[in-house]
């Protein structure tokens, strides 16, 4: 197994604040990658808190298949919101692997890590406004309005927080956090108006506490990804295990495992009530159009990182962490 670096000894594009060693050989081969993954550096426990969530939530997605029919239009928002859920999971783990491959693919691996999580801030966003909805509200009978803006929330997020790879280097950490908060504030607002609205059952739902968790979990998310402790307090202390990053990703998968239960919930729980409205207002899920817009919408921002990804090999944008990238010395 090929020798772990210090900080020293890698280009300042794969050094992450405050931690001093244990990074891998940049500049490896895809083979290399994957081995890597089986050996303690300071981004194994990154891959395996996300590829373990990974595999976790696709068994959970086959249990509840038995349960809920996800090929019917009531359930689609459902199904896609899973799938939203595992893109990230998916594309994160891929990004943690496959990251030293180069300086581009660096880049590219997390601006697709950042296109799962705006996918699976979409397939959210949709899944709350169909399942979570208050009933009483004129803006919420607004399906293309509400539909559209999660399009373009998610598309900024994305937009904005690949940018900060290579523009505002000081704040990049705060501006890929605050890129999501719109798409997150408008994803639980229906809730919340709903607390406001809510008459009888609806008011003692038994998703209440997950909810809770929810909102909770966001929080500790953002929390250790800016501030970037424990490590800057101790630098050096939390290289391989307890870093930030990885107490980010456990917070985060708790969040959403959080957001699945509660709309698994929430949506058998209100089945009747939203499809009685379904039939006054014609505001329902169709399995077609849903299916279509979730690749149209992932395709779009592919193109965007692929995008980014040819004016970073044309040498147009710049890593903004970037002051020498050599090939580091083989040993
Ligand atoms: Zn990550």
């Amino acid at each position: 197994m090929k020798k772990l670096l210090v900080k020293s000894e890698v280009p300042d594009l794969f050094v992450e604040p405050y931690i001093t060693s244990a990074y891998r050989k940049p500049f490896c081969g895809p083979l290399q990658c994957i081995k890597y993954a089986f050996t303690l550096h300071n981004d194994v426990g990154n891959f395996w808190t996300h590829f373990l969530t990974l595999v976790i939530w696709i068994t959970w997605l086959l249990f509840v298949m038995q349960d809920y029919d996800l090929s019917s239009d009531y359930y689609g928002p459902l199904l896609w919101c899973w799938i939203g859920c595992c893109s990230y999971a998916f594309f994160s783990s891929f990004a943690h692997m496959f990251s030293p491959l180069s300086e581009v693919m660096y880049h590219v691996c997390f601006m697709l890590d950042y296109t799962g999580i705006s996918m699976y801030m979409y397939g959210g966003g949709v899944a709350y406004y169909y399942y979570e909805r208050p009933l009483t509200l004129t803006f919420y009978s607004w399906e293309g309005v509400n539909i559209g803006l999660q399009v373009m929330v998610t598309m900024m997020a994305l937009v904005f927080s690949c940018l900060s790879r290579f523009f505002w280097r000081r704040y990049r950490y705060t501006i890929r956090a605050m890129s999501f908060a719109p798409p997150f504030f408008i994803n639980i607002t229906p809730v919340i108006l709903r607390w406001f609205e809510c008459q009888g059952e609806e008011c003692v739902l038994s998703s209440l506490p997950y909810h809770a968790y929810a909102t909770l979990f966001t929080f500790l998310t953002v929390l250790p990804f800016v501030t970037k402790m424990p490590e800057r307090l101790a630098p050096g202390k939390f290289d391989i295990f307890f870093q930030s990053h990885q107490l980010f990703h456990v917070s985060a998968a708790i969040t959403t495992t959080s957001q699945m239960k509660l709309l698994l919930l929430d949506s058998r729980g209100r089945q009747e009530i939203l499809t009685k409205n379904a039939q006054q207002t014609g505001i329902f899920p169709s399995a077609s159009k849903l299916y279509s817009l979730f690749f149209i919408i992932f395709a779009v921002k592919l193109c965007v990182v692929i995008l980014l990804g040819v004016l970073l090999k044309m040498g147009i944008v710049k890593d903004n962490k970037r002051k020498d990238v050599k090939h580091p010395k083989s040993s």
